[in-house]
């Protein structure tokens, strides 16, 4: 398949919103994959409900930001606003420019290891993964039938979350449960946020000057969601995200690792049905569980008001990353970088000077005023002398994805 168009719309649809960006492929590769090829990005949300809300930002024609506020019923009439804005900035959906519209899937399972042009075949293997991603898969769907209905003739790509980490070894992915029932049911660790951690992973590569294939790091994403992976030259071999994104680092509302008896436990005692302790380990756990807020600046600020509650919150998060950095570091034997991504990791000095204090012995520090500085670009904040390079390395899925998208229906 060859595209004649250098444009790819990226669309992240979820449950009640899309988001979505318009990229040139030719300045994103001239411009070694910063921000320059950005024509249009933007954000439906609330979606079903009254007081819908579209923002959107047209880069190409450095217009302002407009904002529309009112009911907009369902995903297609989402796409359907979201394609009159861009044609209103001379980037309508109907464009020959326009290459492929690459969609983020968040459950490829084990058959989906690279981005995939979707026809139906693909399409009803990513709905046989609903049961395994309930809450994710089916809004996926809806975005990807939706942009099919609007241009049929255009190459649509699935790049998927889980894929970057379909290289695990068997002995990392397996749970240690009974091997029939994990397979009857496809229990096993798949890992999410892969285009992230395979982005970030490569250009802490390159930060040092290296090819991914010669170094190992520990990418440490941490959003409102949270995962860490350990990266043996170019490739996954351990997540914390398991069977759902539930696993791993403690997460704005989600707990992470637990002990699996505390859900018999809520059920047997406290008298829980299933639905109610997933909602409690998903939304109403992690961070915002244990001091009311999930927003890592909202918490800082607490603590240096001598908040206790969020001085422990805080306490918590690091010392499960911590334990992540340690069991990522054995995982792997030698770890040459430790990278911080996403909007905690990118921002939240504090949260990396307390990750890495007292790893000095591991080769890891992180030097003060490095780590103060603030800035898009990616950067080292280790002292010269320490062995691994910690470093910040700003993520960036929507351009991940149209890199994978537009590199599958241009070869
Ligand atoms: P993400 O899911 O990657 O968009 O990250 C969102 C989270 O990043 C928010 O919930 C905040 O906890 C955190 N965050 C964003 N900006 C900052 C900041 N300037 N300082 C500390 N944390 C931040």
């Amino acid at each position: 398949m060859t595209a004649t168009g250098t444009r790819v719309l990226v669309l992240n649809s979820g449950s009640s919103s899309v988001k979505y960006q318009l990229l040139d492929m030719t300045d994103t590769q001239s411009a070694g994959g910063s921000a320059a090829g950005r024509l249009a990005v933007g954000l439906v949300e609330r979606i079903g409900e009254e007081n819908s809300r579209l923002v959107h930002t047209p880069l190409a024609t450095g217009g302002d930001k407009r904002e529309t506020e009112g009911p907009i019923a369902d995903h297609e009439a989402a796409l359907k606003a979201v394609a009159a804005e861009l044609s209103a900035d001379g980037l309508g959906l109907d464009s020959p420019q326009l290459a492929a519209i690459g969609h983020r899937v968040v459950h490829g399972g084990l058959k989906f290891t690279e981005p995939t042009v979707i026809n139906d075949a693909v399409l009803q293997e990513i709905e046989r993964l609903v049961p395994v991603a309930p809450l994710h898969n089916p809004a996926n769907i809806t975005g990807i039938r939706t942009a099919l209905a609007l241009r049929p003739d255009l190459p649509q790509v699935a790049v998927f979350d889980t894929a970057f980490h379909t290289t695990m070894p068997e002995y990392a992915a397996r749970y240690a449960i009974d091997v029939e029932t994990a397979d009857a049911h496809r229990i096993r660790r798949y890992g999410f946020h892969g285009t992230s951690h395979a982005y970030v992973s490569r250009k802490t590569a390159a930060l040092l000057g290296k090819d991914p294939s010669e170094v190992n790091v520990i990418v440490l994403h941490l959003g409102n969601g949270a995962s860490a992976s350990a990266v043996a030259g170019g490739r996954c071999v351990d997540t914390s995200m398991g069977l759902t994104p539930l696993e791993g680092l403690v997460m704005g509302t989600r707990s992470g690792d637990i002990d699996p008896a505390v859900t018999f436990h809520l059920g047997r005692v406290a008298g829980m049905s299933a639905d109610e302790i997933d909602t409690l380990l998903n939304k109403k756990s992690g961070l915002i569980g244990l001091c009311g807020d999930n927003d890592m600046r909202e918490i800082r600020r607490r603590i240096d008001e001598g908040d206790e509650r969020a001085a422990l919150a805080f306490d918590i998060y690091i010392h499960r990353l911590k334990k992540y950095i340690g069991a990522y570091s054995a995982v792997l034997g030698r770890v040459d970088a430790v990278a911080f991504t996403a909007g905690v990791g990118e921002n939240a000095a504090p949260v990396r000077e307390a990750a890495v204090a007292g790893l000095e012995e591991m080769g890891m520090a992180v030097d003060a005023s490095l780590n103060a500085v603030r800035s898009d670009e990616p950067r080292l904040i280790s002292p010269e002398y320490a062995r691994v390079a910690v470093a910040v390395v700003p993520t960036d899925e929507e351009l991940e994805i149209a890199q994978q998208a537009y590199a599958l229906v241009s070869a």
